[in-house]
């Protein structure tokens, strides 16, 4: 049956029930599933009286399988919320489902065990895939313990601890206890003494206090970044911590108002974070507290903090580098499988409840799957739902599940992510916004797949607003370079961002983002359901014109083997990756340790070879220790030696979204055991250029470009044994075109990486040049 006619007569039967008083009862299905939920609610239209004795409609024809049933009215806030209330009693103030952590573990074994009950769709197939891999760093909160002491009587209140740097282990290591790296035990440090109170560190400088042995409770206001500034916060936290205090505790207070604080990224973002610890500066415990949750101890305000006589502070973290995290996928077969609908969410929560950010859309999936077994309806097309991990250390979990699902995203018709449910601050307006990062620069700026859910939202009673931004979204993002079709949901508003990041005006990463304080926005998250449910079902059923690229006819394979920093790859390059779309080439990627076999490559219009880059840090690399195989280098020589395009890059640096540079990659150097074997030698010498000379009319990858772009100190220039310069600088090449075999193979050599990325803000330089290389692959 086509699609469309599926659809006309789905919707038939639903104008049917919508008509009637009575749904008529499905007829006996051969294995005993429990009555279909549809069968005892009442039909959407609000004006019906739901009622047993209503006139019998007119007779529908007999069918010989269940009758589907309208799956929207079976969204339930109850449901959203008992989820909520789930995900968020996992490790409850020790960094609850804090990424790369056993919270995020815990998390995802609990949607796969809620998936493992759905009777129906494991009937129609449902396949559950756990995937694991591996993040920069991780911060594993083993036991976080406050005690206090008031009036003689000892009480313990909750406390939680703070995550280490997500991009400098160096400075992640003040928030392991032991201060030593991926050691896991259990050795927690005490810490206790006397209280002194401050609602601003420069109370304790004026009284020159003398912090030895005594516990700072702290009004975390004083140092909230986004209230004081980053500077000024760095300075002011480690004036207190010159101060050799036995521990601190920084406490926060709700707030809905705009200008105060309300503990915004004191779990995962303060200033103790930009900290190293030395002698000067020894790594003390630091926790914090909801001023609320101090009442257990007869604290009510600010001022009854003075009752304190004496705390005990309990810590015991360790950071591990590299972490691991992990996804959890699940496919509902669709009736048809050649097509599929990915529908995504992160599970794990940035060291704080995360009722909203993301538990929101992680339950709205749950959400989606349980009413789809309850309607028993078989979605049109495969429907992928995709619980992601780690999402707020950088987009790991979805980097490395597009990365391993390339067939997957060869037939998906378009992504959502849904992420997240905000609770906006006082006088702050916010819209279901449906945001995608567009073809604009390339010229096409229409947002087909958020105008479209635009229109089917409306269908179901819903407003949305489509957005174009070339910003970090969600894990939709990583989609952007496959060229799939993709938005993020979130409920937000333009004016959110006047205060600051988002994240403050929308009480995202902040130890308020409850189930309470969710459930003042409850009709907006069933509204989300409603909306990914249309996605998950009308788009398959429609099947709209989503892509804005032609239809690919040839291939670029960017081979990944050895790259293990996901987003040096087309999931960072996201305008790369549209470039190569946009002149007809399929992005495929071998994803990180994988192989490139000769089959892969066969056909291949493009080659590119990224980086040699795997997580450990220098001085760990003990760990292991990423490098190319004699067999990989022969595979590759063999492409270009039968007539292929090879390009070759190196970066000093680790890159993430987009083009900004982190740590030292002590691994660029291995390029050359691959380059050498065309003649081609990187110079290791950090180059301090932003822009490279092209040299004018030297061939037509170079054609209407002046300058190449390349990030200052991350290439190694270039010496070539023969060849053609295409760009340099002081004498450097940075750029160089080598012929190699008989059969017209060639290698591109790229002083950068960089040259393929680009920042979110700004279009590259280097648009053209990527544009000429797809041209000049498919003209060959
Ligand atoms: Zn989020």
């Amino acid at each position: 049956m086509r699609p469309m006619r599926l659809r006309i007569l789905f919707t038939v039967i639903l104008m049917a029930l919508a008509g009637c008083a009575t749904p008529p009862v499905p007829p006996p299905t051969a294995t005993p599933i429990a009555t279909p939920i549809s069968a005892t609610i009442p039909p959407a239209t609000p004006t019906s009286q739901p009622t047993q004795t209503a006139v019998i409609p007119t007779p529908l024809p007999a069918e010989p399988t269940p009758l589907p049933v309208d799956p929207f009215p079976l969204i339930s806030q109850d449901s959203l919320f008992a989820t909520l209330e789930d995900l968020t009693a996992i490790q409850p103030y020790s960094g609850w489902r804090n990424s790369a952590t056993e919270g995020e573990q815990e998390a995802l074994d609990y949607v796969e065990q809620r998936l493992g009950d759905m009777e129906y769709l494991e009937g129609l197939g449902l396949e559950l895939e756990r995937q694991s891999c591996r993040v920069f760093n991780s911060t594993e909160l083993w036991e976080t313990r406050l005690h206090l002491t008031v009036h003689g009587q000892e009480v313990e209140v909750p406390a939680d601890g703070i995550r280490g740097q997500r991009d400098d282990t160096s400075l992640a290591l003040r928030f392991d206890s032991d201060g030593a790296l991926n050691d896991g035990a259990r050795n927690p440090v005490v810490a206790e003494g006397p209280v002194v109170l401050a609602r601003s560190v420069d109370e304790i400088l004026a009284e020159q206090a003398d912090l030895e042995g005594r516990v700072v409770f702290l009004d975390y206001a004083s140092i909230a970044e986004v209230l004081v500034g980053r500077q000024q916060a760095v300075w002011t936290a480690n004036n207190l911590l010159s101060l050799e205090p036995a521990g601190v505790v920084l406490v926060t207070r709700f707030s809905n108002q705009p200008g105060e604080s309300h503990g915004a990224f004191v779990g995962d973002y303060n200033p103790f974070i930009w900290l190293g610890v030395g002698p000067e500066s020894p790594a003390v415990p630091i926790l914090y507290a909801r001023l609320e949750d101090l009442t257990v101890a007869g604290i009510k305000d600010w001022d009854d903090l003075s009752q304190i006589e004496a705390a005990r502070l309990t810590w015991d973290a360790d950071v591990f580098a590299p972490g691991t995290s992990g996804n959890l996928v699940a496919r509902i077969p669709g009736t048809d499988d050649s097509r599929a609908v990915i529908l995504g969410a992160h599970i794990d929560s940035p060291n704080c409840p995360g009722a909203m950010d993301d538990g929101s859309g992680s339950a709205v999936l749950l959400e989606i799957a349980r009413v789809l077994d309850a309607a028993q309806i078989q979605p049109p097309v495969d429907l992928v739902l995709v619980w992601f991990g780690s999402e707020e250390l950088g987009h790991y979990g979805s980097a490395h599940f597009a990365a391993t699902h390339q067939e997957l995203l060869d037939r998906t018709l378009a992504m959502l992510q849904i992420d997240t449910l905000t609770h906006p601050l006082d006088g702050i307006d916010a819209d279901l916004t449906l945001s995608t990062w567009s073809y604009g620069r390339l010229g096409d700026e229409r947002l087909t797949w958020p105008d479209y859910l635009t229109e089917i939202a409306e269908r179901r009673d819903v407003r949305t607003v489509p957005v174009n931004s070339y910003k970090l979204q969600s894990d939709n993002i990583v989609f952007v370079g496959f060229d799939v079709p993709n938005a993020n949901l979130i409920y937000m508003g333009p004016e959110m961002e006047d205060l600051g990041p988002i994240h403050y005006a929308a009480h995202l990463h902040n130890p308020y983002d409850t189930v309470e304080l969710a459930r003042e926005v409850g009709d907006v998250l069933e509204q989300m359901a409603r909306v990914a449910l249309a996605a998950a079902l009308e788009t398959g059923w429609d099947d709209p014109e989503l892509r804005v690229s032609p239809r690919p006819d040839q291939r670029a394979v960017f081979v990944g083997t050895h790259t293990e920093a996901l987003l040096m790859t087309p999931g960072g390059f996201a305008d790369l990756g549209q470039t190569l779309a946009m002149e007809g080439l399929d992005v495929d990627l071998i994803p990180y340790g994988h192989a490139p076999a000769a089959v892969d490559l066969k056909d291949a219009a493009l080659v590119v070879v990224l980086p040699v880059i795997d997580l450990p840090v220098q001085g760990e690399s003990g760990l292991y220790d990423d490098a190319w195989s004699e067999e990989e280098i022969a595979t590759l020589e063999a492409y270009v030696a039968n007539g292929g395009l090879l390009v070759l890059t190196s970066s000093a640096h680790r890159l993430k979204l987009y083009n900004r540079m982190y740590d030292y990659n002590e691994d660029w150097r291995d390029v050359n055991a691959l380059a050498r074997r065309f003649g081609v030698s990187y110079e290791f010498e950090t180059l301090p250029y932003r822009l490279i000379l092209v040299e004018k009319g030297s061939h037509p990858l170079v054609e209407g470009i002046t300058y190449l772009e390349v990030m200052e100190k991350n290439g190694a220039s270039l010496t070539m044994s023969e060849g053609l310069v295409l760009a340099q600088e002081d004498g450097k090449v940075m750029a160089g075109l080598v012929d190699y075999g008989d059969a017209g193979g060639q290698v591109l050599a790229l002083a950068d990486v960089g040259m393929l990325g680009n920042a979110s803000n700004t279009a590259s330089r280097n648009l053209t040049f990527w544009q000429n290389l797809a041209r000049y692959a498919r003209s060959r």
